[in-house]
C-alpha cells in the first residue's frame, strides 16, 4: 500500500531548512546545483496522488520514498546520468543530493526501488515485456530504398484513418496506452501548472501542432543470435533472434533523409506562445503512419484537458486527407495543414468568366459586378 503522500509545501519548507545549513558549509556546489533544485521545488506531486493511489494495493507493507524516487529520476536527468544504477549509488553518498530529493527514510533506496516504481509506472505486464524479449523474430535488415528528400513513408494500410475517425466518432476506438500513467503526470504536475503560469497562451482558445519525430533506440537492429550458424562457418544467416527493445522497427527519417532503427515520438505542442511547451507525448512504432497516430492523439487530448478549449490545429502534409479534416470538423478545430505535394489538383488556372476577387472574397464577373450565390 501507499504510504502517507507528503504535501508539497511541507517538502519546500524541509527543503528550504535544509538548505540553510548547506549554504554554510556547500555553498559553491548549492549555487552550481541552483537550476535543479529549483526545478524540484516547483514540482508539485500533490495532484499525482489521485492517478497513483491505484496502481498500489489496499494493504500489505507500506511503500515509501515513491514521491522522493520522482524528484531523483527528474534530478539524475537533469545532471545528465542516464544509469539507474550508478545513480542509486550516489545519492547513497552524497547528502546534498540525497536532502534536495526529500525522501522520507533515513537511508537512500535501493536500485531495485527504482525499478519497481518504473514498471508500476508502465500500465503493461512487466512478464509479457520480458517475454517479448526472450522471443526469437525475423530478422529485418536496413530497408535498401530510400525515399526523396522531404518525402515521408506512404500509410501502408489504406482506408485505416477513415476507420478510425468512424470508430473514434461513435467513441469505440479501442484504448492501449501503457504510457497513460506518464502522460497523465505530464498533465496534471506540468502542464496544468504551466497553464496557471499562462506559460501556454489563452486556454479558451489553444492551438496545437501535431508532429512525429525519430526517436532512435539505443539497441541494436542486428539483434542477438540463437542459431548455431557461426559454428558452421556461416556468417550472415537470417535466422530469427532476440532483441532487446522488441518494439524498434525500421522508419524513415525524412529531415536526415536516412532509415532509422527505433520508435516515434509523437508531441502534441502547445504552439500559441512563443514557449512551443510539449503538452502530449507518445511512442508509436516507427513504420506508423503520423496520421494514425493524430487519430487517437486528439482523442487522448481532449479527454485529458477538459478544461482548455482547443481551437486551431497545425500539422504537416502528412495529415492532409479527407477523414482528419471530419474528425476536426467533429472537434469544432480549425485545420492549418498543407496540401500535400503530390496532389494533382490545379490552383493556378483562371477561370474564364472571374476576373478577380474582391475584398470580401467574392468573384468578380467580366462587368466588374460580385457574383452572388444562386444568384
Ligand atoms: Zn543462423
Amino acid at each position: 500500500m501507499l504510504s502517507d503522500w507528503q504535501l508539497h509545501k511541507d517538502y519546500q519548507e524541509n527543503l528550504k531548512i535544509k538548505l540553510l545549513l548547506y549554504q554554510k558549509t556547500q555553498r559553491s556546489r548549492l549555487v552550481s546545483l541552483d537550476k535543479s533544485i529549483s526545478k524540484l521545488y516547483l514540482l508539485n506531486l500533490d495532484t499525482l496522488l489521485p492517478i497513483v493511489k491505484p496502481l498500489y494495493p489496499n494493504f500489505g507493507r507500506p511503500t515509501k520514498n515513491q514521491q522522493g524516487i520522482i524528484r531523483s529520476l527528474v534530478l539524475m536527468l537533469d545532471l545528465q546520468e542516464y544509469s539507474i544504477t550508478n545513480w542509486a549509488k550516489k545519492i547513497k553518498s552524497d547528502k546534498l543530493l540525497f536532502d534536495i530529493c526529500g525522501f522520507e527514510t533515513q537511508n537512500a533506496p535501493s536500485v531495485a526501488s527504482y525499478y519497481d516504481f518504473l514498471t508500476r509506472l508502465w500500465l503493461n505486464s512487466h512478464k509479457q515485456h520480458v517475454e517479448r524479449k526472450l522471443k526469437q523474430r525475423q530478422f529485418h535488415p536496413k530497408p535498401k530504398r530510400k525515399l526523396k528528400a522531404n518525402q515521408k513513408l506512404p500509410n501502408k494500410r489504406s482506408g485505416i484513418v477513415k476507420r478510425l475517425v468512424n470508430r473514434l466518432i461513435k467513441a469505440k476506438l479501442p484504448r492501449f496506452s501503457p504510457e497513460e500513467i506518464l502522460q497523465k503526470f505530464l498533465a496534471r504536475c506540468i502542464v496544468d501548472y504551466s497553464l496557471e503560469l499562462g506559460l501556454l497562451g489563452n486556454a479558451s482558445s489553444i492551438s496545437v501542432a501535431f508532429d512525429g519525430s525519430p526517436f532512435y533506440s539505443g539497441a541494436s537492429h542486428y539483434g542477438v543470435k540463437v542459431c548455431d550458424c557461426r559454428i558452421k562457418g556461416i556468417y550472415n544467416c537470417k535466422c530469427p533472434r532476440r532483441y532487446s527493445d522488441p518494439d524498434a522497427t525500421w522508419g524513415w527519417d525524412s529531415y536526415r533523409e536516412r532509415w532509422f532503427f527505433g520508435d516515434t515520438l509523437f508531441n502534441v505542442t502547445a504552439s500559441d506562445s512563443p514557449n512551443d511547451l510539449p503538452i502530449y507525448l507518445k511512442t508509436v512504432q516507427a513504420s506508423r503512419h503520423d496520421s494514425v497516430t493524430t487519430v487517437f492523439a486528439l482523442r487522448d487530448i481532449f479527454e485529458l484537458y477538459p478544461n482548455l478549449k482547443f481551437k486551431n490545429f497545425l500539422a504537416d502534409g502528412a495529415m492532409d486527407n479527407y477523414p482528419t479534416y471530419e474528425l476536426l470538423k467533429h472537434y469544432n478545430m480549425i485545420p492549418f495543414i498543407p496540401i500535400d505535394s503530390r496532389t494533382k489538383a490545379k490552383f493556378d488556372y483562371r477561370h474564364p468568366s472571374i476576373s478577380c476577387f474582391d475584398d470580401k472574397g467574392r468573384p468578380i464577373c467580366p462587368g466588374g459586378i460580385p457574383y452572388y450565390n444562386w444568384g
